[in-house]
């Protein structure tokens, strides 16, 4: 079961049942969908029918739950620095993660889970500006929560998708991801362009441009170095902190991949 709304005038932002989101972009020829979610249903079809035109794919990054359901697609475009984590996160392992996941749910994922196991041809994706016809999305490659991130800007409608780049509580603790600093110089770029609207990956709703901003410019050292310890569960291993950039929201980062004053790595 997916839900959707129609944030903007042809913007479609989907939730599976899983509780991951993707947008859909309805263009006058085209249609393109960011991210494919966890893949227990069928998302092409769901997004077929809701675009009524041919849909393109395009992965903002190669973690499993916005990749799995891209084996519904014959076709999928991701970064090419992204490519080796896509491939492993379509393996078995991750799969019965996400059946877990279902499980845990009490959803019975069904026989034609995953697509019955095909995988989709992975296509190098390339910056620039898809046309969809009255509606655009501008590729911006922004490696952050992990080395091939892309994030996704469509003018016609002043919108920003952030990917996992953004979320209002941010991950950048897996082993994939660049070390916070990094990743604020390029989050930072990101606040030139002229975006009025945001969607992120795993909320439902559309933002305001603010709420990214404030997350942005809380991002100061002084917020890094107050960033408490946290524990992540199975990540054991990796020295998770947690900062606090804007009210209500949070980063989550390895503290060894940071470069700090000596009080904040004891
Ligand atoms: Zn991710």
């Amino acid at each position: 079961m997916f839900w959707y709304k129609e944030v903007l005038p042809d913007v479609y932002h989907i939730e599976d049942s899983l509780g991951v989101c993707m947008t859909l972009l309805r263009g006058e020829r085209e249609a393109l969908l960011a991210d494919a979610g966890f893949g227990l249903e069928n998302v092409a079809a769901f997004a077929a029918e809701l675009a009524d035109r041919p849909v393109r794919l395009v992965l903002t990054h190669g973690h499993y739950d916005h990749v799995l359901g891209a084996g519904w697609f014959p076709e999928a475009e991701i970064f090419e620095e992204d490519l080796p984590l896509a491939r492993e996160h379509e393996k078995r392992m991750w799969k019965e993660r996400a059946l877990q996941e279902a499980k845990l749910r009490g959803i019975d994922a069904g026989t034609e889970t995953f697509s019955g196991g095909r995988a989709p041809v992975l296509k190098k994706l390339e910056e620039g500006t898809i046309r969809l016809g009255g509606l655009s999305a501008r590729v911006i490659r922004c490696p952050g929560h992990t080395p091939g991130s892309a994030v996704l800007y469509v003018p016609e409608r002043e919108l920003l998708l952030t990917g996992d780049d953004w979320n209002p509580c941010t991950w950048l603790f897996f082993p994939e991801a660049l070390p916070v600093t990094a990743y604020r110089e390029n989050m930072r770029k990101l606040l030139a362009l002229p975006f009025r609207h945001v969607l992120c990956p795993h909320r439902r709703a559309l933002y305001d441009r603010s709420m990214l901003e404030a997350f942005v410019d809380g991002l100061t050292d002084q917020t890094l170095s107050d960033a408490v310890s946290v524990d992540t569960g199975e990540w054991l291993g990796i020295r998770t902190r947690q900062a606090e950039p804007a009210p209500e929201q949070c980063i989550v980062f390895d503290a060894d991949k940071w470069e700090c004053a000596p009080h904040c790595r004891t």
